[in-house]
């Protein structure tokens, strides 16, 4: 099969390697389309994987095209999206059956082989089953649908919050269409140029170069100092900020801001991954809400490419040229 093999930092190659093994417990996944996380940058170009070589990818669907265990027929040709979180289901969060937060897990396209590949092994436990009325290209778009939904859902947001995402990502631009799903009166995107500004309108949201206050509610969506900053100065008093933006350094505060959480008694909230694995968890929620159209997952899609320009996708990432929001690579 072709893959994309991590084989140091900044050595990506695009290969022909053997289809992976398939343990009991575990299926083989025709891969029919992948997305490419921003975290997937720094990932081939900065910090590596946990172990060489690594195929990467750990957002995906695809198609189950064998399985190990006679008990896991019934898996076999349906079309599934992959939770690439592998939990240890020993320690106390996966006891609790929040996986997001286990101690000990593995994960699929970083600590062991995921999905830029034409075939991929996911556990069967991984596997949620798609609908027909979700797409290929939709599917691949599960995993930061669920994650900006987790990150909504620690914001508890109801009908009276005004919401500001900070950052036009997908994972933002996709929360902000949760945070209208969920009822908040008010969502409004903030970016740092206009190059964003029809991507964010096409997710049905208002969208602001400067913004000042008024939200009760900020949702940081990029991971820098000015980003905090801005959320920080965004919010009215009492106000919450879900820190979801991967950080990509360490935080500074000035003496100034840092008084003003206190001063407007601030909650600062922090949102990791997404939750699995029961009929309340984000995945469900998410396959559900884009199977009945109420999630438009197609407007944070700013390339479609082919599986031989993957690279394409990650040099326009990397370079920030060109304005992109979600790069999706689709093989068929
Ligand atoms: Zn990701
Ligand atoms: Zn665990």
């Amino acid at each position: 099969m072709k893959a994309y093999t991590l084989y140091g930092i900044g050595d990506l190659r695009y290969e022909e390697r053997p289809l992976p093994e398939v343990r009991p417990g575990w299926a083989l996944v025709r891969v029919l389309a992948m997305g490419i996380c921003s975290s997937d940058i720094p990932r081939i170009f900065e910090k590596g994987t946990y172990h060489f070589p690594t195929v990467l990818g750990h957002e995906f669907c695809g198609q189950v095209e064998s399985v190990a265990d006679e008990t896991d027929k019934t898996w076999i040709g349906k079309r599934v999206g992959v939770f690439p979180l592998i939990p240890c289901k020993k320690c106390i969060s996966c006891q609790k059956g929040q996986y997001e937060t286990c101690s000990n897990y593995d994960y699929l396209g970083s600590r062991r082989d995921g999905g830029f590949a034409e075939y991929a092994a996911v556990p069967v436990w991984n596997l949620l089953e798609l609908p027909d009325s979700v797409s290929n290209i939709q599917g691949a778009l599960l995993e930061p649908a669920a994650v900006a939904l987790h990150a909504v859902k620690q914001a508890k947001i109801t009908s009276e919050d005004k919401v500001c995402i900070v950052g036009t990502g997908a994972i933002g631009l996709l929360a902000g269409q949760w945070a209208r799903i969920k009822g908040a009166d008010q969502v409004v995107v903030k970016g740092r140029s206009e190059g964003k500004r029809k991507l964010s309108e096409a997710c049905g949201m208002e969208y602001h170069v400067s913004c000042k206050g008024g939200y009760n509610c900020v949702i940081e969506a990029v991971g820098s100092n000015q980003a905090l900053e801005d959320s920080l100065t965004m919010a009215d008093a009492g106000g919450r900020i879900v820190l979801m933006g991967n950080p990509d350094g360490d935080r500074k505060f000035s003496q100034e801001l840092y008084w003003s959480i206190l001063r407007k008694q601030m909650t600062l909230i922090g949102t990791w991954n997404s939750s699995y694995g029961s009929p309340e968890s984000d995945w469900t929620e998410a396959v559900q809400t884009m199977a009945n159209g109420t999630l438009t997952v197609d407007a944070v899609i700013s390339h479609l490419l082919d599986l031989p320009d993957l690279e394409e996708g990650l040099e326009i990432m990397r370079n920030k040229q060109q304005p992109y929001c979600k790069i999706v690579v689709k093989i068929s």
